[in-house]
């Protein structure tokens, strides 16, 4: 069942700051579903209010989630092939801070992909993914090592983890406070967390495609970075991808932890409404996103045609991403793929 329809009950205070005062901003999801979208006028976190109960979000994300949204318990060959491409962009940021073996997790590793090129590129990397045939494919078919399960679940070493990431994770989560003070417990002293989420400024999509059923939050970099303190840790940077439709941040864990105080963010809330508020469908007409993107999409697909052919299964298909990786890192060394990636 959609998760809409699943709502039920009201959120009685803000997760970041515990203001009570919301504004709402939407009364429908991107498929003119009802779901209601509140901001909190106090730090300008945007999130779903009512809501589905803790055994409802588990259940959706352990049975329904992919299968919604994919079409597929499993991953097929275009799946691992778009999302080893996004892997690969991924670890551009995540280079930096990436060190010999380091020892790394992907918390809702989905399909493996991101797991399995780091271990390709010599990294002591993991994933837990919430999905039972996700989570069973990153296993059986890439071998890597995956734990099935939500944050509840997790079994992990405390101070153990140089680097944790959240892709797209946080923004389904129920209370992502708590959630990254568990990560904190994980990572080393020192250790850092990176954390990708939707933008909730992006104007670079329809405006009513903004919000989603399976996002609880939705996040700017400000509500993002006064997540991770909240959490206790120190803000590193944030940042917004090319096209605004996404927003990082890293997140450092000191020695000591920083006092968690849920406190206001002034004009945030107001900076949020307004950007919200000038997206307008007639706006968003005359900017180049909705020409470009089309064109965009069909010059992936025609390159994607072209690859799959020359692939049957998705560990050889990663395995290419990651020598691709390699060589672009060390010209000089690594030895060639059994088929490239580059489209005839
Ligand atoms: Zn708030």
């Amino acid at each position: 069942m959609p998760l809409h329809e699943l709502s039920t009950y009201s959120v009685e205070h803000c997760e970041l700051c515990h203001g009570k005062h919301f504004t709402e901003v939407a009364d429908a999801d991107r498929d003119g579903k009802p779901l209601r979208t509140v901001i909190c006028e106090d730090c300008g976190l945007v999130f779903s209010d009512p809501r589905p109960s803790t055994t409802q979000i588990d259940d959706f994300y352990r049975n329904s989630y992919r299968l919604a949204y994919k079409q597929a318990w499993q991953p097929r060959l275009n799946h691992t092939y778009r999302a080893g491409k996004v892997a690969q962009a991924r670890l551009r940021n995540l280079m930096p801070l990436l060190t010999p073996g380091c020892n790394v997790l992907d918390f809702g590793s989905g399909g493996g992909e991101l797991v399995f090129i780091l271990r390709e590129l010599g990294h002591d990397a993991r994933g837990i993914e919430p999905n039972f045939g996700y989570a069973d494919y990153s296993r059986d078919m890439l071998g890597i090592p995956v734990q099935i399960g939500g944050f509840a679940e997790a079994s992990v070493e405390s101070n153990s983890l140089d680097l944790v990431t959240l892709f797209h994770v946080a923004e389904h989560l129920e209370h992502p406070v708590e959630a990254f003070q568990k990560v904190a417990g994980w990572l080393c002293d020192g250790g850092r967390l990176y954390v990708e989420v939707p933008n909730v400024e992006s104007c670079c999509i329809w405006p009513s495609s903004r919000f989603h059923q399976a996002h609880l939050y939705n996040f700017n970099a400000a509500t993002l970075a006064q997540t991770g303190r909240r959490a206790g840790l120190r803000v590193v940077s944030t940042f917004t991808s090319e096209d605004g439709g996404n927003v990082s941040a890293i997140f450092e864990k000191p020695k000591v932890l920083l006092e968690s105080v849920p406190t206001p963010l002034p004009g945030n809330a107001q900076d949020i409404l307004r950007i919200l508020r000038e997206h307008t469908l007639f706006a968003h007409t005359f900017t180049s996103y909705p020409y470009i993107r089309p064109l965009q999409k069909l010059r992936r697909q025609w390159r994607e045609r072209q690859i799959l052919a020359r692939f049957s299964d998705g560990k050889s298909l990663l395995q290419s991403i990651a020598h691709e990786i390699q060589r672009k890192e060390r010209p000089d060394s690594g030895s060639p793929p059994t088929a490239t990636l580059a489209p005839v």
